[in-house]
């Protein structure tokens, strides 16, 4: 792994913040002699200058101090000794006390003392000198590597790929593609083996990997330490760094010996392209954990960065810093699609689903901001809104003959947090609207996800009056076990399979053994996504309760509820 220290010899000795001092020395040879050079001018012209203004006698050759500590701060213990030797003997013996008419010569002793005195003034600070480099070394060595593994880190990463994005020569003029890349390995159960073995195990474990990776490629071949049991690796050989991930998965199976322990590592591995067009080497590092988490959520060994993915991304970065705003600014509105009852057509209540009409990219359908709240604590504040105004509609449509109350979409992690819970309580005391008339969704993944904090949370929403739902079902993998104990009132059954009821005679007996199991059970059943006549009235037949789709009413605004509520014949038939 000798390239490893190649690579942090590149960075060890580059102008940052740490490592840049004008007090260092010159680096090449030309620079040490102009630098001595001018040294030794300077101390000649202080020599001369006590000359003229009157020989040693008077305040002039303090002045020596100068040039000797600037060796000292230059060249150490050597620089300021040799200077203050030179420097002392220069206004030694030869050195009269006083110039003019009175010439006097100076004692042995004066020129003595001070000959010592410029050395030890010189050596000491050289010493001073030498110490504070050593130690700002050491930080700049400590600023770019890890303590543990010794490896460099992720600012030396950063340095690294930043050399590599610089365009070939000094006159290049556009940059060409770099043919490097960066690939980031984390060990997923790193956390597990140092919590099991100790922070020593995982620092050796890591040791192993690397010297592991170097039978990839001694040559073109980078380490890097990013923390967390996370590495990271430069490689200029696309084929050969192809070849390894694709053999990775199988040399897994072989364990890593630590400490005589054998211990199977379970890694995963995202990939970018070294492009000296990105916007600097951080985003290169962050096109590579993308791929990273992409490999991870489609539960592969490795994944490599896409464009596609970062522009996605990016959006979504930007969807969900302004959606805070777009809840307070009430960009979010609310559309209702009707449910009917099969058998009698009449309207059985209506899903409230969320929109939000965006000051620059239009309206958003939720598909597309959902997800993205549900992956941080914007969900809660999200449902509150959603909730309170489903509660305020339908308080104004009391009366418009809209049966059966309104829906709301819960998501999984609104069930883990009791103070939504208690808000929702609260929107609803604060409101005419009886509990009863509210129904709340539920998907069956977000049940069957923490099935025991479900069954509580749904169990307290449930003494408040509030009927709940399983939504998409049929997509999770509810146990039957726990079906029958589940605190909820109905069966939402998913789309996929009533848009296949018609033609699929095999998924047609799954949604009638749903439906039967569903009454046996004691819930009511509701299919969503009727596209026609012909599968609402095969739904009927098959004892399906109620009914949701284009076939009876796209969503709609709050409005145009009551209107459809109201149309002619609305009573008669769906
Ligand atoms: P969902 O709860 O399964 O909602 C049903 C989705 O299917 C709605 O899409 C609806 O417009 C659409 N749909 C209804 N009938 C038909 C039909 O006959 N054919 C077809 N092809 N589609 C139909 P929408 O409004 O885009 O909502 C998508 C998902 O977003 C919802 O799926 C729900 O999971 C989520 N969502 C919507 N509003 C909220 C909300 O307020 N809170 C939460 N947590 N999730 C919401
Ligand atoms: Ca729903
Ligand atoms: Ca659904």
């Amino acid at each position: 792994m000798g390239d490893g220290n190649s690579a942090l010899d590149d960075f060890s000795d580059r102008g940052d913040a740490l490592s840049g001092h004008w007090l260092n020395p010159p680096a090449s040879l030309r620079g040490k002699v102009i630098a001595a050079a001018l040294l030794l001018t300077a101390s000649l012209l202080t020599v001369g200058a006590v000359y003229a203004t009157g020989g040693t006698r008077y305040g002039f050759p303090h002045v020596c101090y100068l040039p000797i500590l600037l060796a000292a701060s230059l060249f150490g213990v050597t620089g300021g000794l040799s200077l203050g030797l030179l420097a002392g003997l220069l206004l030694g013996p030869w050195a009269p006390s006083e110039v003019g008419q009175h010439f006097h010569a100076q004692t042995t002793l004066t020129w003595m003392v001070r000959l010592t005195a410029f050395t030890v003034v010189g050596g000491f600070a050289g010493m001073l000198m030498n110490s504070v480099r050593r130690q700002q070394k050491r930080l700049r060595w400590l600023a770019f590597h890890s303590v543990t593994t010794g490896l460099p880190t992720r600012p030396a990463l950063a340095q690294a790929i930043e050399a590599l994005m610089q365009p070939a020569g000094p006159t290049a003029t556009h940059k060409a593609p770099s043919d490097h890349t960066l690939l980031v390995i984390r060990i997923n159960n790193f956390d597990q083996i140092v919590n099991a073995l100790g922070v020593p195990v995982g620092d050796e474990l890591l040791q192993a990997l690397v010297s592991r990776l170097g039978e990839l490629d001694g040559q073109a071949l980078r380490v890097f330490d990013l923390g967390g049991g996370t590495l990271g690796l430069i490689h200029a050989d696309a084929r050969k760094w192809k070849a390894f991930v694709e053999e990775a998965p199988h040399k897994a199976a072989r364990p890593v010996v630590v400490a005589g322990i054998p211990i199977y590592v379970d890694a995963v591995v995202g990939s970018a392209d070294v492009d000296p067009l990105a916007r600097s080497p951080s985003a290169i590092i962050q096109r590579a954990s993308i791929a990273l988490a992409r490999a991870e959520r489609e539960q592969r060994f490795h994944a490599h960065y896409q464009d596609d993915a970062e522009a996605r991304s990016q959006r979504n970065v930007e969807l969900l810093a302004s959606l805070p705003q777009a809840i307070r600014q009430s960009e979010l509105f609310l559309e209702y699609q009707p449910k009917v009852h099969l058998h009698s057509g009449q309207p059985a209540g209506a899903e409230a689903l969320v929109r939000w009409r965006h000051p620059s990219l239009g309206v958003i359908p939720p598909g597309d901001f959902i997800p993205l709240a549900e992956g941080s604590a914007l969900i809660h504040p999200l449902t509150r809104f959603v909730f309170a105004q489903a509660v305020t509609d339908l308080a104004a449509l009391r009366g418009s003959g809209l049966e059966g109350g309104i829906a709301v979409n819960l998501s999984a992690r609104n069930l883990a947090d009791p103070a939504l819970l208690h808000n929702l309580f609260e929107i609803l005391d604060a409101s005419p609207v009886p509990a009863d008339r509210i129904e709340l969704e539920v998907t069956e993944s977000a049940i069957m996800n923490r099935p025991k904090q479900a069954v509580a949370a749904l169990t307290a929403l449930r003494a408040r009056g509030i009927r709940i739902s399983i939504d998409d079902f049929g997509t999770g993998y509810t146990s039957l076990q726990y079906l029958a104990d589940l605190p909820v009132d109905g069966i939402k059954i998913d789309q996929v399979f009533i848009r296949r009821l018609l033609h699929d005679r095999r998924n047609r007996e799954i949604v009638q053994a749903v439906i039967d199991l569903a009454k046996k059970l004691g819930f009511f059943t509701i299919a969503e996504g009727i596209e026609d006549e012909a599968t609402a009235t095969a739904l009927a037949e098959m004892g399906c309760d109620m009914g949701q789709g284009y076939h009876f009413a796209r969503p709609m605004p709050a409005c145009d509820l009551s209107a459809w509520l109201r149309r002619p014949g609305a009573r008669a038939s769906a």
